[in-house]
C-alpha cells in the first residue's frame, strides 16, 4: 500500500513537472551570455529561468542554475566569462527551473544561499543535500562581493512562498526570480505558497526600491525596465478587481471565465505559460479561499 501510494505521488508529481517544466530537446539547448557590466552578465536559455553571474576577484557568485542536465552547459558558459568556479550560489525560490542545478553547483564546492522556505520546500521534495541552501534568512540580507553590495529581499508570499529579489545599487540592477516574468502574466503558485494579492504587494515594493534607470533580469524573458514591470502590475490589478467585483456579485468560476475579464491583455501578456484564463482561475480560487476562512 505505501508502495503504491508512493508512486501515486511519484506519477503525481511526474507529470506535474512535466507540464511545468516540459522541454523538448535540452540536449540542443544553447546558455546565451549578454553582458550587463564587464563584471556582471546574464546567461540565458529560454527554456528555464535566467541566471545572473556576478564575476570579479572574490569569485563567481550565481543567481541560479536552472536544471541539472545543463550545469555543465552553463559552466562552460561561465568559465567563458571568468575561470574559477562558483563559489557562491544564491536561489530566487526553489522551482526546478531555477534551482536544478544546485547538487551539481554543491558538489562543485558552491555555497548555496537562499530564502528559508527554500530549503524547507527542497527537503520537502527530498532533494539531495549538497542540493541544500547551507545559509538562509528570513527576511533579508546584504552580501558584498565583488564590489557590489547585494540587498536581498524576502517578499511574502507571491509566486511563490520563498521568493526574494536581489538588487545591486551601485550597478542599478535587480533580479526579480519569477515574481516577474517580461511580457507575460504572472504564474502564482497557490500550491507552493504564492498569491495574488501577495504578488501585488511584493511588486509595489519593489517598484518602490527602483527607478526608471533600473535595469531588470526577470525572471524569465529578456531584460526590462521599471516601466515594463509596471505595466504587468497594473494589468494583474486591473483583472483581480474585475474577479473580485463579479465574485463579490456571486458569480461563479464558469461564470466569471464566460466574462473574458483579462481578455483585454491577451495580445500583449497571455501568450506566454499563463494564459488569461488560467490567472483568472488562479484568482477565483484565491477569492474562493479566503471567503471559507
Ligand atoms: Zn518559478
Amino acid at each position: 500500500m505505501r508502495n503504491l501510494y508512493t508512486f501515486l505521488q511519484f506519477i503525481v508529481i511526474f507529470s506535474w513537472a512535466q507540464n511545468l517544466f516540459a522541454q523538448p530537446n535540452m540536449d540542443n539547448a544553447v546558455i546565451s551570455t549578454i553582458k550587463i557590466k564587464d563584471h556582471i552578465h546574464m546567461l540565458q536559455w529560454p527554456g528555464a529561468g535566467n541566471m545572473l553571474l556576478l564575476s570579479g576577484k572574490d569569485g563567481n557568485i550565481l543567481i541560479d542554475d536552472q536544471f541539472a542536465l545543463l550545469t555543465e552547459k552553463i559552466n562552460k558558459a561561465i568559465q567563458d566569462v571568468s575561470k574559477g568556479q562558483v563559489k557562491f550560489l544564491f536561489n530566487t525560490h526553489y522551482h526546478g527551473d531555477h534551482s536544478g542545478g544546485n547538487e551539481n553547483f554543491g558538489n562543485m564546492g558552491a555555497t548555496i544561499l537562499a530564502q528559508e522556505n527554500v530549503r524547507a520546500r527542497l527537503e520537502g521534495n527530498k532533494s539531495p543535500e549538497k542540493a541544500l541552501p547551507v545559509m538562509t534568512f528570513k527576511e533579508g540580507m546584504t552580501v558584498h562581493l565583488n564590489t557590489e553590495d547585494i540587498f536581498i529581499f524576502h517578499v511574502d508570499s507571491a509566486h511563490t512562498d520563498g521568493d526574494a529579489v536581489y538588487y545591486f545599487p551601485k550597478s542599478n540592477l535587480l533580479h526579480t526570480g519569477d515574481c516577474f516574468m517580461k511580457d507575460r502574466f504572472p504564474y502564482i503558485d497557490r500550491n507552493s505558497g504564492g498569491s495574488v494579492k501577495g504578488w501585488l504587494i511584493a511588486v509595489s515594493r519593489i517598484l518602490f526600491v527602483i527607478d526608471d534607470k533600473t535595469i531588470i533580469m526577470p525572471g524569465h524573458g529578456d531584460l526590462a525596465n521599471k516601466k515594463d514591470y509596471q505595466n504587468i502590475r497594473e494589468a494583474v490589478s486591473n483583472v483581480f478587481e474585475s474577479v473580485k467585483k463579479a465574485y463579490n456579485a456571486g458569480k461563479n468560476l464558469e461564470e466569471i471565465l464566460a466574462l473574458k475579464l483579462a481578455q483585454q491583455y491577451d495580445a500583449t501578456f497571455g501568450n506566454g505559460f499563463i494564459k488569461s484564463n488560467a490567472l483568472v482561475k488562479t484568482m477565483f480560487e484565491e477569492l474562493d479561499k479566503s471567503k471559507m476562512h
